[in-house]
């Protein structure tokens, strides 16, 4: 059964696709966006987790600025906001400033169709789009180290991979990485009974400080604070993402690569300490499956040990690739520009093809590091649907999916 052609098809329904739908639905956009709400929140993130992100840089955007994380609860500034609030707040919002406009399919692909958008879902239907978003979010570019990659999923998983890590009590689990991620699976995998490594190439761990409440004027103003942390450069990228469009590729690179790079929360420290055991300065060389599995690692002298586990979970984060995003047909990905493996997004979001749109992890190479979070979703939000009433209302009407 098909449905009439609609204006904006949403993929992806996390704080990113649903701040899209509101906006685009407060314009008068005919929208619809499809994915289970929060999904990604509620099944590819640890039971336990708790955000690190201030509560003030968790707020979904919508037009009138009315449906934030404060009016769902109000958190003071340094209370971890738990993870299963968070998916929570994310359904609160789907229902005031979405509402009707959520189909729970999934998109099984996108394609092009007469001059329009052809989108395969999971119940059966298909829909025709004059433009798409795709916040897919970080789940398509989770990335495995090549050296565990030939291990089948009974033992190696990728962090995203779990939600209940119960079922590790009594195992020995090898977590690689040291960013937030890796050290919170660890402790929460340590509570959950298992027997817990940290493997990482880092030297040291590095910790966020304890936040301060009271701060002195002179302190406030060497460092203000800001979504993105504490200091001037993040105060630019956290409030001027459209100006980081501007900056040389390799210098948006750069601020991607260091803006709030691996650390793990102040209030996560005392419980992973003591908890879990680390390895650091090695590098994961070879592995091979036997009863177990065994690692070989290097450390910077350049000994090699070996090291036998029950399961390795890699934590070791996601690399956005064009190439990546599966429900692309073919000749549509083949037609999305791209610098390196990112794609080239206009100051809308729109990709190389007319009327297709990129939001969230997969446009922080072109925004800056705002995209990876939360707090970059009300910016992103209100361009795309500029963008949108102008491809659909303006003069620029044609939106013929193609390579522009
Ligand atoms: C462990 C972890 C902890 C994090 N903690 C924080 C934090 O504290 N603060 C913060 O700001 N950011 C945090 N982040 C980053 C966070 O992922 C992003 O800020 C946020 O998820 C971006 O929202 P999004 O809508 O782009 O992506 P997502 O939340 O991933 O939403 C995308 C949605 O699209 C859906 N989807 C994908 N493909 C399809 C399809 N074909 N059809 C239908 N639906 C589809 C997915 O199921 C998913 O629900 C964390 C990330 C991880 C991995």
């Amino acid at each position: 059964m098909r449905t009439p052609v609609i204006d904006v098809a949403i993929v992806g329904a996390g704080p990113y696709g649903l701040s899209v739908a509101a906006h685009a639905l407060g314009a008068g956009l005919d929208v619809r966006v499809f994915g289970k709400p929060m999904r990604a929140w509620e099944q590819h993130m640890p039971r336990g987790m708790l955000l690190k992100s201030e509560p003030d840089a968790s707020h979904l955007g919508d037009p009138d600025g009315r449906y934030g994380l404060d009016a769902f609860h109000r958190y003071a500034y340094g209370e971890p906001v738990p993870v299963d609030r968070f998916a929570a707040y994310g359904k609160w919002f789907r229902a005031r400033a979405v509402g009707q406009a959520l189909d729970e399919s999934e998109v099984t692909a996108v394609d092009t169709e007469g001059g329009l958008f052809a989108l395969s879902l999971s119940s059966g239907e298909s829909v025709l789009a004059r433009t798409t978003v795709l916040a897919l979010g970080f789940l398509p570019f989770a990335h495995r180290p090549g050296v565990v990659a030939a291990l089948p999923p009974s033992a190696c998983t990728h962090s995203s991979d779990h939600h209940e890590l119960s079922a590790f009590a009594g195992r020995d689990v090898t977590v690689l990485g040291a960013g937030q991620s890796a050290l919170e699976t660890a402790t929460l995998l340590a509570e959950a009974g298992a027997g817990v490594r940290i493997v990482a190439r880092a030297g040291a761990l590095a910790w966020n400080d304890v936040p301060v409440h009271r701060r002195s004027i002179m302190s406030r103003v060497r460092a203000p604070r800001s979504s993105l942390g504490s200091g001037w450069p993040s105060v630019a990228w956290s409030r001027l993402p459209g100006a980081v469009r501007y900056l040389p590729e390799q210098a948006r690179r750069h601020i991607v690569r260091t803006t709030l790079g691996p650390a793990g929360s102040w209030w996560l420290r005392e419980r992973f300490d003591g908890a879990v055991a680390v390895n650091l300065g090695t590098r994961l060389t070879a592995c091979e499956q036997r009863d177990g599995i065994r690692l070989h690692l290097k450390d910077a002298s350049g000994a090699v040990t070996t090291l036998d586990t029950e399961h390795v979970i890699a934590a070791t984060g996601y690399r956005v690739d064009v190439a990546r995003i599966e429900i692309l047909g073919e000749h549509l990905r083949r037609q999305v520009a791209s610098s390196g493996p990112a794609p080239r997004l206009s100051r809308g979001f729109e990709t190389s093809v007319t009327g297709l749109y990129l939001v969230g992890l997969a446009a922080a190479a072109t925004f800056g590091p705002a995209m990876r979070f939360v707090c970059g979703c009300d910016f992103a939000a209100r361009r795309v649907t500029a963008g949108l009433v102008g491809r659909l209302r303006g003069p620029r009407r044609a939106t013929r999916p193609t390579a522009s």
